[in-house]
């Protein structure tokens, strides 16, 4: 199964594309993941992304089309895919049909995600991590027990660079601007699913598995 996930940050994409890989058994590929770590790593494309990401705006396209295109060519894409964050702008959307139908491959379904901007705020502004594992948080909804220290390693919870509000904000702007046409995009292509994504993540996960089916 091909899958793209869609929505505005903080919609939790990120969250039901976990449940989704244990259940299908096929890999998430996040772009925001994958520049994260390029960035932490330093190489030359983490650096090249960096001010983009700190500032809430889009890495170029051809960055993030070509990361895509080398992730969907290793194995275990092969049985299928969650995209997660990918595409983001209509070009990206062009590329990734084109990259696709060159392996002989298609999208299955988009699964449109949407909550209301005061939620997406607070899920934001509330999000945490941790520096050392990774272990995602949140200050309201899933605190750790003790403030700011990991319940798993005892790491110090970090709130990412691109969760502060006013970063948010920006963030929020670009998805309108440019990413929520992929809804019409995809719509007249016939692989749109519109699910709600407010709710507990069971009920989200259990109604993305309904329309996927439907
Ligand atoms: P995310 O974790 O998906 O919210 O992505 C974090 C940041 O990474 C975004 O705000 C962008 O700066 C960058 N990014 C991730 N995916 C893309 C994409 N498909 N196109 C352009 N920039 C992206």
């Amino acid at each position: 199964m091909n899958l793209i996930l869609l929505g505005p940050p903080g919609v939790g994409k990120g969250t039901q594309a976990k449940l989704l890989i244990d259940r299908f058994g096929i890999p998430q590929i996040s772009t925001g993941d994958i520049l994260r770590a390029a960035v932490k790593e330093l190489t030359p494309m983490g650096a090249k992304a960096k001010g983009y990401m700190d500032s809430g705006a889009l890495v170029p396209d051809e960055v993030v089309i070509g990361i895509v295109e080398e992730r969907l060519a290793q194995a275990d894409c092969q049985k299928g895919f969650i995209l997660d964050g990918f595409p983001r702008t209509v070009p990206q959307a062009d590329a990734l049909g084109q990259v696709l139908s060159g392996m002989g491959k298609s999208i299955d379904h988009v699964v449109s995600l949407s909550v209301d901007k005061g939620e997406l705020l607070k899920r934001l502004t509330g999000r945490r991590a941790c520096a050392n594992c990774g272990a995602g948080y949140h200050v309201d909804f899933a605190p750790s027990k003790v403030a700011g220290v990991c319940d798993a390693c005892s790491g110090q919870l970090v709130q990412r660079e691109d969760d502060k509000e006013e970063t948010i904000l920006n963030r929020l702007a670009v998805y309108e601007a440019q990413t929520a046409p992929l809804i019409a995009y995809y719509q007249a292509a016939g692989v749109l699913r519109s699910v709600d994504g407010l709710g507990t993540v069971e009920g989200v996960q259990s109604d993305i598995l309904a329309a996927i089916r439907a």
